[in-house]
């Protein structure tokens, strides 16, 4: 450096340290500019799909949100070689969507249904889940419901599939023998929907047309049905009814049926269709 350049710089205020730390400034302020843009690139190439996962749209709000909605506390064992658990877990609504993959309304069922029928038959609040087994009919919802809220497995012989149950389920604790049948209220499953439930489903066998907007006509209306029930009092929707000397079926009725929530699972979505609009 020259003696002139010299006196620039110490007139300036500059000095060689100082030249040091602008070149690491100018450097790094490039590799931060050089990181967002690929930020940037990055976000633009989220899918949809993803944007869901983040949004975690699967369980809207006025069901986190709803009046009667309360964990169900469970004792499980504490390994596969495990004795009973000394202190219970909570188990939730959303929990079952998750792993059931969808909110629908025959899962809010029979989370209302088997809830109020597991605090009858443990009075104390707290469901032994090595202790019941259950009569559901064979249908997607029902059946995850009635495994994952009270521990019966259809390959322990726990789990017994008969569509006669309709709507609701048998449970029995094995310890006692003391049995209760669940129901749905009439009235409480709008007639309107179960209409429309069958006619897409009929065409949909049929193999005729079913319009994007009716498939979306029948989940805000199933997710209206759901909020309602949700926050009505449960013993105002369903019936608990006591069986005397229940014997508790050694096989079930209607082992297999096909897959019945997937049959729409290729339609077109509606082109004013948000995601997230079922929140
Ligand atoms: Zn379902």
């Amino acid at each position: 450096m020259t003696a002139q350049a010299e006196t620039l710089n110490r007139d300036c205020g500059f000095t060689g340290n100082d030249r040091v730390i602008r070149r690491q400034s100018r450097r790094s302020a490039a590799r931060l500019a050089a990181l967002l843009v690929v930020l940037s690139l990055c976000a633009m190439q989220v899918s949809p799909a993803q944007q869901r996962v983040q949004e975690e749209d699967f369980y809207p709000a006025w069901a986190a949100q709803a009046r009667y909605l309360q964990p169900l506390m469970v004792l499980d064992t504490d390994s596969a070689l495990g004795r009973r658990n000394l202190y219970p877990k909570p188990i939730t609504l959303r929990d079952m969507a998750r792993m059931h993959g969808h909110l629908c309304d025959g899962l809010v069922t029979a989370w209302v249904e088997l809830g109020s029928t597991l605090r009858l038959m443990f009075p104390d609040g707290v469901v032994d889940r090595t202790d019941v087994r259950v009569v559901s009919k064979n249908a997607p919802c029902w059946a995850d419901a009635g495994a994952w809220m009270t521990g019966a497995r259809m390959n322990q012989g726990t789990l017994m599939l008969d569509n006669s149950v309709g709507d609701g389920f048998i449970l029995q604790r094995i310890s006692t023998g003391n049995a209760v049948r669940v129901s749905l209220r009439k009235g409480i499953y709008p007639a309107d929907l179960a209409a429309l439930e069958q006619s897409i489903r009929a065409r949909r066998a049929r193999g005729t047309f079913v319009a994007p907007a009716e498939i979306d006509r029948f989940e805000r209306d199933a997710n209206e049905y759901s909020r309602k029930l949700l926050n009505t009092p449960p013993d105002k929707a369903i019936t608990l009814e006591r069986l005397a000397d229940y014997h508790f079926p050694d096989h079930s009725q209607n082992a297999l049926a096909p897959r019945s929530d997937t049959i729409n699972r290729d339609a077109p979505r509606s082109s004013t269709r948000a995601s997230g609009e079922n929140r």
